[in-house]
Parts: structure tokens; sequence; C-alpha cells
């Protein structure tokens, strides 16, 4: 494994700093590396493969479409983005989607949006958007530029100028952001990347009032979050509110690299027209295929159902390692999107759980972050706990 590594640092740009492994194949809640060795994972591909590795029923649906169609382009229509659209919208309660390619996109998309909106109300281009600090929304000068940590802004300046920081969870920090020229406020309902933390319901319910009163957009940021890890499809519905922009990729897929961002009929019919924005591959039959063959398991399998009885189980046991270990200050998260704050640096316990056979991911320095399969059963929350335990333990 070492000899691949070496020959992958010679030539993959270093932009991450990978562990030291090489995955071969997966099944269910399990990897596996080449050299065979089998390990829990709970991270799923950073919240992707939400319904577990080599699902026969997906597998076959993507070979289906591939011996049909692959790609052809937004110039014309094809069925499954008809479908996936239809579905999604459906889940979503909101009218409008625009099929991207990755999260990043659907941001860029969301951002557009609201700007052309505000455009075409007052005539003028300078406006201007709140985002959280500690929020992550992606990697290209748009989602960057309403991105909370200023480390991974500052090399890139200029980016897209006239946003303004707030705090999650401060209502007060972000009525001090808003002017007559603020168009949209971006959050993420559940930040993930950041140390997970949940919108609060209060902060909520304000920002919806708040933007209803002003008429700013509200983009909730469900990338992570959303498709049905919370325990609901989108994690807002709990929050009995609605945005008019929402962002998802992620789970959405199942694997394959896809994305979305779902408007308002109310805002798409005062935005974005033809010529406004448009993408070669976003919403390929392919892509496409893959979305609604996610939507078929979720139905089929009650995925969020299962989603409420692990995390609760989840939930409770990581509860009890807030108890038992003093390295460990809180738990935090909703459903199966779970945090646990510790006193030092993560990262160590990290690369020793991967060691033992348990693949977990950080979510800032001081936050091992759970994000498993949604089929994630007790007994795998059961191994979990026993091989991070043992490295706690040391
Ligand atoms: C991962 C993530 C993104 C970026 O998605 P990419 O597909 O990596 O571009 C944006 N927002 C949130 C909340 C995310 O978790």
């Amino acid at each position: 494994m070492q000899d691949y590594i070496n020959k992958a640092n010679q030539t993959l740009l270093h932009t991450y700093n990978r562990f030291p492994v090489i995955w071969d194949k997966g099944d269910g809640c399990y990897l596996y590396d080449i050299n065979g060795k089998k390990y829990l994972d709970f991270v799923a591909g950073i919240a992707v493969f939400a319904l577990g590795y080599n699902n026969t029923f997906f597998n076959n649906a993507l070979k289906a479409q591939i011996d049909k169609l692959i790609h052809t382009s937004n110039y014309y229509y094809n069925l499954p983005a008809i479908e996936a659209a239809g579905r999604l919208t459906a889940l979503a309660g909101l009218e409008r989607v625009f099929f991207t390619n990755s999260g990043t996109e659907a941001v860029e998309g969301a951002i557009k949006t609201a700007r052309k909106y505000a455009y075409l109300k007052d005539g003028h281009t300078h406006h201007e958007i709140i985002a959280m600090n500690r929020s992550f929304h992606g990697r290209t000068m748009g989602s960057l530029s309403v991105t909370g940590t200023e480390s991974y802004r500052a090399p890139f300046e200029p980016l897209i100028g006239l946003v303004k920081f707030a705090d999650l969870n401060n209502f007060e920090s972000v009525l001090n952001c808003v002017t007559k020229d603020t168009c949209a406020i971006i959050l993420e309902t559940v930040q993930a990347e950041g140390g997970i933390y949940p919108a609060e319901q209060e902060f909520l319910k304000n920002i919806r009032a708040l933007c209803d009163e002003k008429d700013i957009l509200l983009i909730l940021d469900e990338i992570q979050c959303g498709i049905g890890r919370t325990g609901t499809m989108f994690a807002y519905e709990q929050y009995g509110i609605k945005p008019d922009i929402l962002t998802c990729a992620k789970a959405l897929g199942g694997g394959v690299p896809v994305g979305a961002f779902l408007l308002s009929e109310r805002v798409a019919a005062k935005s974005l027209v033809p010529g406004d924005h448009g993408t070669t591959y976003g919403g390929n039959p392919f892509a496409a295929a893959a979305i609604n063959a996610v939507l078929d398991l979720f139905a089929e399998n009650n995925i969020i159902d299962q989603v409420n009885q692990s995390s609760r189980y989840l939930e409770q046991k990581l509860d009890d390692l807030v108890t038992k270990y003093d390295t460990i200050v809180s738990r935090r998260g909703m459903g199966l999107l779970q945090g646990l704050e510790c006193r030092e640096p993560v990262a160590d316990i990290i690369s020793k759980a991967l060691e033992k056979g348990l693949v977990l991911i950080n979510a800032g320095p001081n936050v091992i972050r759970f994000i498993p399969s949604l089929i994630v059963g007790r007994e795998q929350i059961d191994e979990m706990v026993i091989i991070l335990e043992s490295v706690l333990e040391r």
C-alpha cells in the first residue's frame, strides 16, 4: 500500500493531508482497503453514501441508465431529470429546481439567484449577503466568499464583495448586519464542517420573519444535513419554516456527483431567466437516475424511520461517552449528524481509530464527527463505541 501512496504523492496536488489508506471496495457500512482489511465506516464519504456501499438496487439502476443514455445536454429534456425534478421539488416543498454537479455549484446558483432577484427589484448591483461565522459553503469563489472561516478565504481575496458575517444563534448579530441593500441570508440549518452546531428554533424563526418583513431571501444550505440525515428529509422541516432557496448535494446522488438548488415559484419568477445560468453536465440522465434511485430507496426502506431509531441510540451512546471520559466535553447534533466536542485536538484519536478499523472524521480541530450511512444499525453503533473506547482508554 505504501508504494501506491508514495506514487500518489508524486502526482496528486497536495490539497489534502490524506490518511494512509487506499480503499478498494465497500459493502453496507463497511469499507475494505486494498490489503483486504475491513473497516467500520462512520464517515460515508462525508455524508454521501447514505444508503450504504454496494447496494444492488442502486447499482442496477445506474447500470441500466449507462446502457441507455449517460449524457445529452440541458438544451434538451430527459426523462430521469423530469422525474427527479418532480420528486425533489415535492419533497422540499419548493417549486423549482436546477441540477448541478456538486455542492459548491448549488451555492453559486443560490447566490446568483439572490443577486438577480434583488437587481430586478431596484436596478442596482451592490447588494449584500449575510453569512455565518464558522459556516462552510464550498471552495469556489462565490461559496468561499460566504464561508465563515477567515483562513480559508484570506489567500484568495478579493472574493465576491459585500458579504457580512454574523453568529449562528445570535439574532442580534444578524440584525446588526442588515441594511436596505441586504439581498440574502445564507446559513446551514445544521453547521457541519464548522463543528456540528444546529440552528436553534427561535433563531431560525426570527430569521424567517426578518426575511419576510424585509424581502430578504433565506438560503438554507442543506448539502450535508439534508436528504434524511437529521430524521426528516430536510432539517428545516423540524423548524416549521421553509427557505426561499435550498441547496443540496452529498447524499442526493448516493455517490454519483450531483447537487441541486431549489427555489420557490415566487423567487424563480423574479430571478434567473434563459442566459443567466447553465451547466453542461448538471441533471444529465445518469446523474438524475442516481437521484431517482436514491429516492426510491428512501421510500422503499423507510430510511427516515430508520434514522430516527438509530440516531436515538447513537445519541444515547455518545452521551454515555461524555459522562465517562473527561476529555469529551459535550455532544451536539441532530439525527445522524453528531459531534463530540473534546478538550484537545482529535486528530490523534481519529488516526488511532483508523488503525483499529474504525473510520471517523473531525469537524473543526476538537470535534469528532459521526456521519454514518443512514442504514447504520445498533450493531454497528455498538461496534463503533467499542473501538472508540479502546482508543480513548489508552
Ligand atoms: C460539502 C459541503 C459543501 C460543498 O459541497 P461540494 O460538493 O464539496 O462542493 C457546501 N456546503 C455544505 C454545508 C457542505 O457540507
